[in-house]
């Protein structure tokens, strides 16, 4: 099923096309309705999804083209259902749109279920019939090819026992009994019998079972069949959990598949977000200096436009709505003047933090406390001890004691990180040979090994298969779920970001397309002069740098300065914050002295050009990676977060960024309530798991974003660039709140809760630099303490009361 979308969002056409793709549809996309129009002509569509703004031919006037009896070179997509899609949604739009031939209208931002929903309408209306896979696990029911298989096996059913399976498919919670399976399968003037019923049934649980697929249906006593619930049918195995994150058997909701790829594309188009909002800015910033001409208030008012429908699709509504209001004001027809300055800064500010704030809620970022640990080990001792410890911080646990089992786990690709005990079958090259097999078809799952055998062989053999973590029992259980917990936090890197400095812009266009594919965020700057800025404002985790930089000549009388390469490098080095940035050469020279000469200024790697692409890749990927390691020892084993040495680099370098860009910064210290008395009643061991899940807490809330550190004991530090106290005392309130509920257990089954006092402090307003900052927020964490704890209080309190 073909589907045309017309959208020159590029963000929002990447979202649709994901969604659309995990529908099974095939998308063709145009980013204007010239290419739009050209498509058309070529192919047949199914379905066509045509923005109403559009540069070149607008979506109203393509509609018009398209339906036109002259255009014969579109006969094909004459009767093409046409939806139209955009952020106007005033009635007569509506109107034209659906005069001049079009189908359906609907209004960005739009909600994605009602979205695919009404497509499915048109596509039904049109005669095109389509649905989404029906899934149980690895079995897989096709409604549009009525083909069946499991694991990827074909599997051949009867038409009465493919409408028997498709029916408990699309009903997965539902008891069905006999009266009403024939009531609902059979035509009136077939007379089933409940024998035949029976044997239908038995006959799909046969044919199943042979796949591979066992215990589909379950009886449920006197009332008929039921879809086994997929936990349950796995339950064969050991499971120890704590709350599930919501697990459904089914993936036939659209939202649910979702979520992966909207928080990836948000990744990706985060930036360009960053970009619109930076246009809207300037326009303010023009305003207010009165000089805002009329080009730059229509250009704002554009960016304001798309940013309804974009921030809109990814659910900030809130977010969408605020661009509205923008926008509302940016097209009023005449010059805005100064009065109209001090609404649209704040509306600007407002929507700042509303996506810092609102973005990583709704994509379901803060969502995934529980981590999932699959076990695998026939030391039923040592694994239920490191179970109950996970448990305690915060994990799911499963265990396996044999290959069947911790397959059928696996299968349910709920499972974050594995333990693997090599000798869970008393034979190493058992364990080797499942190692090596989970490797090749799990291969995001990080894997830590646990083994008796240590020997070099086998050490060989395990670094061969690319495993990081090889631990020798004997080992305490809180040892080892102190690793799991630090590999998964180093499973869920950052979104890296590239600077690479070139004076050729042809070099810098060809890096950033091998490199952004991957996920980087590449900034590029082909002025030398203005590196440090750069630097400063994009903070880059790697910096790719040429040698020889052309500077350009400066007209007035100051005095010529030139940089190349080398001295880019060695003004990194010699900065204490930024010395350790890794730094690699890309240069046109190949000559020994050269190279030697850049090893001896500080770099990292040289490569040469012409770039082989997938070698730069790769020597990026291990640059960032050793760096990534290099970093542990920054990070504090027990809660995860940055030491305080590290943190307090980090927070100083985040007030450069809040001065430089004319931001807020928040700081915020938190302290664990009676800390000592859970040491002094359940025993220090206790005492670091609660650490340990208060450190993740904080870590998974912000979504590393800003800065988090611990600082020292039970006490931590929070530092966000552009969020004002207000704003962080809220989020730590949640927080707060979140803690309160969670309930911690000690070895003897004691429960029992903690909580945490904060204070909040704002650059500019309490304090110029760190360490007045520092003070201010100790001070309203002090009072905070004193008005009886489990309390968030701002800086400005305790001038205040
Ligand atoms: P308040 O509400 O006033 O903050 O009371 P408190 O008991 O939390 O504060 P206090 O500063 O008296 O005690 C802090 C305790 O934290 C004392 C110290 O033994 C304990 N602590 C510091 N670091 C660690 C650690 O790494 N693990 C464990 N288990 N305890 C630690
Ligand atoms: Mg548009
Ligand atoms: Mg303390
Ligand atoms: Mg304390």
């Amino acid at each position: 099923m073909k589907i045309l979308c017309i959208e020159d969002d590029v963000n929002l056409v990447l979202m649709l096309k994901a969604v659309l793709v995990n529908q099974g549809y095939q998308v063709d996309l145009a980013e204007d309705g010239e290419a739009g129009w050209q498509l058309a002509q070529k192919y047949s569509y199914n379905l066509i999804i045509l923005d109403l703004l559009l540069p070149k031919i607008d979506g109203m006037h393509l509609c018009k083209l398209l339906r036109s009896n002259d255009s014969i070179d579109v006969q094909h997509n004459r009767n093409t259902p046409v939806m139209l899609m955009t952020a106007l949604d005033t009635v007569t739009n509506k109107v034209t749109g659906l005069d001049v031939g079009a189908d359906d209208y609907i209004v960005k931002p739009f909600n994605m279920d009602e979205f695919l929903a009404r497509i499915r309408v048109l596509l039904r209306r049109s005669g095109n019939q389509i649905s989404a896979c029906l899934n149980w696990g690895e079995l897989c029911l096709n409604p549009n090819t009525c083909e069946v298989s499991y694991a990827g096996q074909p599997i051949h059913l009867f038409k009465k026992e493919y409408e028997i399976l498709e029916m408990f498919l699309r009903h997965p919670q539902q008891i069905f009994s006999h009266n009403l399976l024939l009531d609902s399968l059979w035509e009136a003037d077939e007379i089933p019998t409940h024998g035949a019923l029976r044997a239908h049934i038995k006959g799909i649980r046969n044919k199943l079972k042979k796949a591979g697929a066992n215990n589909i249906f379950e009886t449920v006593y006197k009332l008929g069949y039921r879809l086994k619930p997929l936990a349950v049918a796995n339950a064969s195995q050991i499971t120890i959990t704590t709350p599930k994150k919501q697990f459904l058997p089914i993936s036939i909701s659209p939202t649910d598949s979702l979520i992966p790829e909207l928080r990836e594309l948000w990744h990706q188009s985060r930036q360009s977000y960053q970009e619109r909002l930076l246009i809207i800015q300037k326009a303010v910033t023009a305003l207010v200096a009165g000089k805002l001409t009329p080009e730059q208030q229509h250009e704002a008012e554009r960016e304001a436009h798309t940013l309804i429908g974009s921030l809109g699709s990814f659910g900030l509504d809130k977010s969408s709505d605020i661009c509205r209001q923008i926008q509302q004001i940016l097209q009023q027809a005449h010059l805005l003047g100064k009065p109209k300055a001090e609404e649209l800064k704040l509306l600007v500010a407002q929507l700042q933090h509303c996506i810092e704030m609102d973005a990583p809620n709704i994509l379901g970022l803060n969502n995934s406390l529980v981590s999932h640990l699959l076990i695998i080990d026939n030391d039923i001792g040592l694994a239920k001890d490191i179970a109950t410890e996970g448990i305690n911080r915060g994990f799911n646990v499963n265990i396996a004691t044999n290959s069947e089992q911790a397959e059928q786990i696996l299968v349910s690709g709920a499972i974050d990180v594995i333990l693997l005990n090599l000798d869970y079958q008393n034979n190493l090259e058992i364990g080797l040979s499942f190692l090596a097999k989970i490797r090749s078809q799990y291969s995001q799952i990080p894997v830590v090994i646990i083994t008796q055998a240590d020997s070099f062989a086998t050490r060989l053999e395990v670094a061969r298969l690319r495993i990081s973590y090889f631990l020798i029992k004997p080992i305490s259980s809180s040892q080892v779920v102190a690793l799991l917990t630090q590999v998964l936090h180093q499973n869920h890197p950052p979104l890296y970001r590239l600077l690479v400095v070139d004076d050729d812009p042809g070099i810098l266009q060809l890096v950033y397309q091998i490199l952004s594919p991957y996920g980087y965020q590449v900034t590029l700057l082909d002025q030398p002069l203005q590196f440090w800025e750069t630097l400063e404002q994009t903070n880059p985790d790697l910096l790719i740098l040429d040698i020889e930089l052309l500077t350009p000549e400066k007209g007035d009388n100051t005095r010529k300065l030139s940089v190349n390469g080398f001295d880019l490098c060695q003004i990194i080095r010699n900065d204490w914050q930024w010395n350790r940035l890794p730094i690699l050469f890309l240069s046109a020279h190949t000559d020994v002295e050269t190279i030697q000469h850049s090893f001896a200024v500080g770099a990292n790697d040289f490569l040469s050009k012409p770039i082989v692409a997938k070698e730069l890749q790769a020597r990026i990927r291990t640059r960032l990676e050793q760096q990534a390691n290099w970093k542990l020892t920054e990070v504090d084993e027990l809660t995860g977060l940055s030491i305080r040495s590290k943190a307090l680099k980090n927070l100083t370098k985040l007030l450069q960024q809040a001065q430089s860009q004319q931001q807020t910064l928040s700081l915020a210290m938190l302290d664990i309530d009676f800390f000592k008395l859970i040491n002094d009643k359940y025993g220090h061991p206790t005492g670091d798991r609660v650490l340990s899940y208060f450190g993740q807490l904080l870590n998974q809330s912000f979504c590393q974003q800003g800065v988090i550190g611990r600082w020292g004991g039970e006490e931590f530090v929070i530092g966000m660039c552009g969020v004002t106290a207000k704003a962080s005392c809220e989020l730590l309130t949640q927080i707060l709140q979140k803690l309160r509920q969670h309930s911690f257990t000690t070895d003897r089954e004691i429960s029992f809760q903690i909580t945490f006092s904060a204070g909040v402090a704002e650059f500019p307003g309490d304090g110029q630099d760190i360490q007045a900052l520092l003070q201010a927020a100790d001070a309203a964490l002090y009072k905070a303490k004193q008005q009886g704890r489990s309390l968030v209080l701002l800086a400005t309190d305790n001038y205040t009361k």
